[in-house]
């Protein structure tokens, strides 16, 4: 009887009953402990069996219109459960099996102080990719992404940047950091190279000229087979090492309502996660997915939108990881 007690323990809230990072199972999705995809709870990011880090940053501060992404991670967190019973579709394995993913947790950091947000999350990045070891981060606002880069470029170089958004986040602001220019500020500190990155899902208005970043707008995905958007993205990143970043906004608020700054005329999620499957011969360092608002959603589906593109991101890793693909830890 021993033995079937432990096997019920073990059947219910994997976020902490798990007995390693590779681990795989079920559990009810509407109970337990919630973590990103069941995975463990673990601080101990430098363990020989994780490949990938989970961290949450709930901030909002760098909001322009509608705040709540603080909100986020915990959304993505729930949302993530109903997604955790198996292999995930499309892919023929169980991501899991091969490749090691913890929930960090979130990242703390005084609430009302910006400044002190850059320096946690730049110092926390910096030392899990020191560790030989990559990040998957859920947001946040937009803003989160520029520590994150910060740490990625000192790591692995100038990078590409696959970004999919409603809006470019390039805007001339007089002095301002927040979540509407912050890859202006990343592209003149040289953390990405404009010429080798690819903007998607953009419909709302930019200066055009000498924007340097490739841009597919809404309507040119919408118009031309997504092959098309999936060749330009592989054609302008080439071989370059690629930070993906990926702002829940470039999905049509039919998708995903649940958004601080909703774009109408987005891409369905479906094409999103057509394109995000593509990656797999794609350098990619790491992901973060941002402005998931939970207060503005319906039914979840922004969340759950949220949390599924996450999760066919760490299945593109396990896809690298099979073929003996990706990136190596520099
Ligand atoms: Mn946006
Ligand atoms: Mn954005």
């Amino acid at each position: 009887m021993a033995g079937d007690r432990e096997s019920v323990e073990e059947q219910c809230d994997r976020a902490f009953s798990h007995a390693d990072n590779r681990a795989v199972g079920m559990e009810p999705t509407y109970s337990g402990a919630l973590s990103f995809m069941r995975r463990r709870y673990s601080k101990d990011f430098r363990a020989a069996d994780v490949d990938v880090v989970v961290s949450g940053v709930p901030f909002d501060l760098g909001t322009t219109n509608r705040p709540g992404a603080r909100f986020g991670p915990r959304g993505v967190r729930e949302a993530s459960a109903q997604l955790a019973w198996g292999r995930h579709w499309p892919w023929p394995f169980d991501a899991f099996e091969h490749v090691g993913v913890i929930d960090w947790g979130d990242v703390f950091f005084e609430s009302g102080n910006p400044q002190e947000m850059l320096g946690k999350v730049e110092a926390h990045a910096e030392a899990i990719l020191a560790a030989g070891k990559s990040l998957l981060t859920l947001g946040g606002d937009h803003f989160v992404t520029l520590p994150l880069l910060r740490a990625h470029a000192r790591h692995h170089g100038r990078l590409s940047l696959i970004h999919f958004d409603a809006h470019t986040d390039t805007y001339e602001e007089s002095g301002r950091y927040d979540h509407g220019n912050m890859f202006r500020h990343a592209a003149s500190e040289g953390l990405i190279d404009p010429e080798r990155s690819v903007q998607i899902g953009i419909r709302t208005d930019y200066a055009r000229e000498n924007h340097g970043f490739t841009v597919l707008d809404a309507d040119w995905v919408q118009n031309h087979p997504l092959q098309a958007s999936i060749d330009t993205i592989h054609e302008k990143v080439g071989d370059n090492r690629a930070y993906l970043s990926f702002d829940i906004d470039c999905l049509d608020p039919s998708c995903a309502p649940g958004t601080g700054t909703p774009v109408v005329g987005g891409l369905t999620t479906n094409q999103a996660l057509q394109i995000l499957r593509s990656f797999v011969d794609v350098r990619l360092v790491g992901m973060d997915l941002v402005e998931v608002a939970p207060v503005y959603d319906v039914g979840a589906i922004t969340a759950l939108a949220g949390a599924h593109l996450a999760m066919d991101y760490l299945c593109v890793r396990a896809a690298q990881k099979l073929a003996g693909s990706g990136v190596a830890p520099a």
